[in-house]
């Protein structure tokens, strides 16, 4: 049996649907924003509640737009965690700030308690990331914000149709920033992103400074630059949006056949605790396996296409040494990095590909 990783050929087998979209924008020529973005963009801050959504290239940009939104630049310092994915710290690089990077926890979230370690004089925000599609004590780290005068950026790029108390990761802070990259739970076909707000004054500022600060063709108010999402893959957007919870659904369904299976082998194997509330995407599966590194080979031999996410933190790469600050000992993150095994889980397996993966890793334990 084989157990994929990538499922984008089933994902988009069946484009007929985005083809006629797609044929209506060729017809308007509405290739820069335009109606097909804002059609998007409606749709998307209906269905998450939230008052406002500003489209972007790519999650990425959705970062930075967000801290620079906020006022974010030289001389501030950002605490954000060791175990996210380059581009959470890259973002507050590129806005001239200082990361402050500290330790996760044994969930893979960013540690609440480690944050308030860090903060100084010069920290201005906090950027928690819903690692994997899970998410860390949100509502802490706001209350902890809130009493230090600090703000929240959410990087909620993996966790787009989860919940955390019923409320919507990206919405609890003053930004969530959001990837449509193809491996996240709402996908395009190449590059996208967004930013949700409940703030107007934010939002008409991010609106403007992703379109070159533009109030009309003859006019910026302030220098800004190109973050504009395609409308090919608004359109693209729009159309996956209204498969993203049976989507997200079908990857708890995967993931709870593999706690099952795996919780049992505790002697090998760790899951991360599941809290009741919470409800992941499980944009990633993720659990930390004794001989990592000969379970992978042993299951990559079995068809299963196991990934790490990631081997090496950020604080360990090349990049950390310079315009970084490490705070404290990442004892988890390390340890994690050298443990933590990713299982796919996507919407096309089923309960015979999850029962498969069990048994092969009963096997090379037994
Ligand atoms: C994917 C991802 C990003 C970057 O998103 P892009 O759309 O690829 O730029 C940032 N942070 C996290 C946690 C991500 O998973």
């Amino acid at each position: 049996m084989k157990v994929h990783y990538n499922y984008l050929p089933q994902e988009f087998s069946d484009t007929n649907e985005i083809f006629e979209k797609w044929g209506s924008l060729i017809q308007t020529t509405d290739f820069t924003l335009g109606a097909f973005v804002e059609e998007f963009e409606s749709k998307f801050s209906k269905y998450m509640g939230a008052r406002h959504c500003i489209s972007t290239n790519c999650g990425t940009d959705a970062l930075i737009l967000s801290l620079r939104a906020l006022g974010i630049g030289e001389g501030d310092e950002v605490i954000t965690v060791a175990n996210t994915f380059y581009a959470t710290v890259g973002a507050i690089v590129a806005c001239g700030a200082t990361p402050v990077i500290v330790d996760c926890d044994e969930r893979f979230q960013v540690s609440v308690e480690e944050i308030s370690k860090a903060i100084s004089e010069n920290t201005k925000a906090i950027l928690p990331v819903h690692w994997a599609g899970a998410s860390p004590d949100i509502v802490n780290v706001v209350d902890l914000a809130r009493e230090k005068g600090l703000y929240v950026i959410e990087d909620a790029c993996m966790a787009i149709g989860g919940f955390v108390d019923g409320g919507r990761p990206g919405l609890f802070g003053d930004v969530g920033a959001f990837s449509m990259h193809p491996l996240k739970s709402l996908n395009v076909m190449g590059d996208g992103g967004m930013v949700l707000t409940d703030n107007d004054v934010i939002a008409d500022w991010m609106r403007k400074y992703r379109n070159h600060g533009m109030v009309d063709r003859d006019h910026i108010e302030f220098w800004g630059v190109n973050m504009r999402l395609q409308p090919l893959q608004a359109i693209v957007a729009g159309y996956r949006l209204d498969f993203l919870a049976e989507t997200v659904e079908k990857r708890n369904d995967n993931a709870k056949i593999l706690d099952s299976g795996l919780v049992p082998l505790k002697e090998f194997v760790t899951v991360p605790q599941r809290i009741p509330n919470y409800y992941e995407t499980f944009s990633l599966y993720m659990a930390l396996f004794e001989q990592r590194d000969r379970l992978v080979s042993f299951l990559q031999g079995k068809g299963i296409e196991v990934k790490i996410h990631y081997p090496v933190p950020l604080h360990r790469q090349k990049a950390a040494r310079r315009n970084c600050i490490v705070q404290g000992v990442m004892h988890n993150a390390d340890y994690q990095a050298n443990h933590l095994m990713t299982i796919p889980v996507h919407q096309y397996l089923n309960d015979n590909h999850m029962e498969y993966v069990i048994a092969c890793v009963n096997d090379f334990y037994k």
